[in-house]
């Protein structure tokens, strides 16, 4: 009898990830025989955690925060997006033993953005909140849409600075403080700080917001973000959370290892359906 194939989402922490019951379920819908594990895994064991996992007959790696840097340093050969987001969120066991790095965020992101919201974002002003490794990750595929300008927002000013500066090649994109942001409408605003983790807004203006734009939180949690919640208080026509991003990266990650991408909008009902339950 063979054994069904071996994946994993480390990170630290891990215990609230949705990512085992994600990949439950697209191996459900597909037909695949899988196990998929969330291991709490601190950064400074991660490369003999992973290096254990593959030598135990693992296939896959799903990376979270705070390893994504670590990954994508530990990834004997990467995609082109995961080179220039300088992260790994997904690591695959290739044929000859080598450990294959992608970054699936940004497709995630987009994904979700355009196919399933229906938002349109070539010629939209869209407003980034927070410079850390998400915001690298989602950078290249935004611009590739071609909107009118794309700021990105930080409390540390100078890494908002510098990553505007290391993807200006790619469209019109301005990084600064949110001071700087007094004044200026956006059609989309995508907060991408961790701010929502600890139950906090981050001080955008009132009327950051330009009518009918839409708000997204990249994270997610059983009720409402605040930054959702300000979404709603502003009239915005779309103010979603990331459960939708992460469903999406992980079915770009499921394609990878298993060659088949799962279709994601009735995962993302089931999730949506069973956070309502448990409210
Ligand atoms: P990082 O730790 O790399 O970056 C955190 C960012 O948030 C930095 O820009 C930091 O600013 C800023 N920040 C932290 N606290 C505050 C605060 N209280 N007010 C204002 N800014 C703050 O995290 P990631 O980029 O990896 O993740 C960011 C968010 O995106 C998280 O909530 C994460 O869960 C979510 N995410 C969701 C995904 C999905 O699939 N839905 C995928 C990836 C990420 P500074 O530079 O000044 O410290």
């Amino acid at each position: 009898m063979t054994r069904p194939d071996r994946y994993a989402v480390f990170g630290h922490p891990i215990k609230h990830s949705q990512s085992p019951r994600i990949h439950a379920l697209f191996a459900a819908q597909t037909g695949q025989d899988l196990i998929y594990t969330a291991e709490d895994v601190p950064p400074e064991r991660f490369e003999s955690q992973v290096r254990e996992f593959f030598d135990g007959g693992g296939r896959g790696l799903n990376c979270t925060v705070p390893l994504k840097e670590l990954a994508w340093r530990l990834a004997d050969s990467r995609s082109e997006r995961a080179e220039r987001a300088r992260a790994v969120n997904t690591l695959a066991l290739r044929d000859d033993g080598s450990v294959f790095g992608d970054n699936t965020d940004g497709i995630g992101l987009l994904r979700d953005l355009r196919d399933n919201l229906g938002l349109n974002l070539a010629g939209a002003r869209i407003l980034i909140l927070g410079a850390g490794g998400a915001t690298r990750g989602i950078l290249a595929p935004l611009l590739a849409e071609r909107p009118a300008r794309l700021v990105i927002a930080n409390r540390t000013v100078a890494t908002a600075e510098t990553l505007a500066a290391e993807f200006g090649d790619l469209g019109p994109v301005e990084g600064c403080g949110f001071a700087a942001l007094a004044g200026h409408r956006f059609d989309l605003i995508l907060n991408a700080t961790a701010a929502s983790l600890s139950g906090e807004l981050p001080p955008l203006p009132a009327d950051a917001l330009a009518p009918g734009g839409s708000c997204y939180d990249l994270a997610y949690a059983s009720e409402p973000t605040p930054f959702a919640r300000w979404g709603r208080e502003k009239h915005a026509v779309v103010s979603a959370d990331g459960i939708g991003m992460l469903v999406e990266q992980a079915a770009e990650a499921f394609l990878l290892w298993r060659g088949v991408r799962p279709e994601t909008r009735p995962v993302i009902e089931t999730l949506e359906a069973e956070r309502r339950a448990a409210k």
